[in-house]
């Protein structure tokens, strides 16, 4: 792609602060602000299709300092979280193999996941009616049927499971990596560029530190920092502290992806996910709710012992076996909407404007499809998905609302 350098564009005035220039660069296509997990997947889709796209992040991809780190994010497809994303978890399951095959990297290991709950659960439960009402290959396994086919498991009578074998895991830095070379490689141009104001309008004005930017269209895929990039937006999102620990197992060969599964647990009122034994990365285990907010230029990157010693304590009950020596704990951040449904669409009152955010801890698996959405969104395309129930136009994603822990 080719925009136009500062010095040969007309000056529109001054843009102010941060050093960045006076003049406009015209971009005749998208900007996208952020090539993180989503914002490289939106790159990636937009060039292969031909469209111009300029992509503005500060990092090198495969970073640590937002949310698409780390060498796991769990793929699933009957969706506890709620039916009317199925069709969205299926279209990405699609298209993670078509990525794969388009880079010819290896980014997805197809493990299974195992939901494990009391009997009676809504982890289970959830995951059952998801899967019932769209036709979804699941099992419904009793503690017996978990501990036999997976030893690593403990299991007590009381508790049950449902086990997805089209589902698995997915190595995030290696994803994000895959869509950037993709993305340059179908044209896209990307600038170490760090973005310090958007001017929402028919035609967007990006101001990074460097250069001002008026798009035909903007995509913003800022992860933990579009609570400060979309303040003036009205949308409710925040970024929330998490902590993800990693053990040394014991018993190894019970323990790798192909004697046992990605897991959730629901537990004493929490839910917990974990990965097998993987690339030398031991199991890893995180909880999925709580965490205090944040933001990303004040979180506590220190973890505590308690923290780690909660999730010690998970592995000790379930998966004793994997509760080996202490390889790794850090903390992250989840961007948080106040009904943990993402924020994906056009903002309100700015049709060339779109964003992908609040996704609450649990977009990874869908970064192909939100892609691909993006792409259509930005190229005027109606997408094949119903996204409507993502509006950033609802009351749930507005500044009004609140957002539980
Ligand atoms: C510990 C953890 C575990 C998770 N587990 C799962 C899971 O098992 N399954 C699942 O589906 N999901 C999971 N998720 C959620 C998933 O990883 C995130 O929803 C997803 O990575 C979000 O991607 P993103 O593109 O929004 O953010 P990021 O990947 O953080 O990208 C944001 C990008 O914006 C850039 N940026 C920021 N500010 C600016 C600026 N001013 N100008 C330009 N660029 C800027 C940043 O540098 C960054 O590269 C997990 C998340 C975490 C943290």
């Amino acid at each position: 792609m080719d925009v136009g350098h500062p010095s040969t564009c007309r000056s529109r005035g001054a843009t102010g602060g941060s050093g960045a220039t006076d003049a406009e660069v015209r971009v005749p296509g998208t900007v996208v602000v952020g090539l993180g997990g989503i914002g490289s997947a939106a790159a990636y889709h937009l060039a292969a299709r031909g469209a111009t796209v300029l992509g503005l992040d500060p990092r090198l991809p495969g970073h640590r300092d937002g949310s698409s780190h780390g060498r796991s994010r769990l793929v699933r497809q009957a969706y506890a979280e709620g039916p009317e994303y199925v069709a969205l978890t299926t279209a990405a399951w699609r298209l993670w193999h078509e990525l794969e095959q388009a880079s010819g990297t290896r980014l997805l290991t197809e493990s299974g996941v195992l939901a494990v709950a009391p009997i009676g659960g809504a982890l289970v439960a959830d995951t059952l009616a998801a899967a019932r009402a769209h036709g979804l290959p699941v099992e419904h396994l009793t503690a017996t049927a978990i501990r036999d086919r997976f030893p690593a498991f403990r299991v007590a009578d009381g508790w049950e499971g449902v086990l997805e074998r089209e589902a698995g895991f997915v190595d995030p830095e290696a994803t994000v990596r895959t869509h950037h070379r993709l993305a340059q490689e179908h044209g896209a141009e990307f600038r170490a560029e760090r973005v310090v104001d958007i001017a929402f309008g028919a035609h967007p004005l990006v101001r990074t530190d460097v250069a001002a930017y008026r798009a035909d269209r903007v995509v913003v895929a800022a992860g933990p920092w579009a609570p400060e990039l979309l303040a003036a937006t009205g949308l409710r999102i925040v970024a929330r502290r998490k902590v993800v620990a990693h053990f040394a197992p014991t018993d190894p060969r019970a323990l790798g992806a192909d004697a046992m599964p990605g897991f959730s647990i629901q537990h004493d009122g929490h839910l917990y996910y974990g990965f097998p034994d993987h690339d030398g990365q031991g199991v890893k285990i995180g909880r999925h709710d709580g965490g205090e907010d944040t933001t990303p230029d004040t979180i506590d990157r220190v973890v505590r012992p308690d923290e780690v010693a909660e999730l010690r304590g998970v592995l000790e009950r379930f998966l004793p076996g994997a509760a080996g020596a202490d390889l790794d704990a850090y903390s992250c951040m989840y961007t948080m909407s106040s009904d943990e449904d993402f924020i994906l669409g056009a903002l309100p009152g700015a049709p060339a404007c779109f964003v992908a955010t609040g996704c609450s801890g649990h977009a990874f698996k869908f970064v192909p499809v939100l892609g691909e959405v993006l792409a259509d969104l930005a190229l005027g395309v109606r997408p094949r998905y119903d996204i409507g129930f993502l509006s950033p136009d609802r009351a749930a994603a507005r500044a009004s609302a609140a957002i539980d822990r």
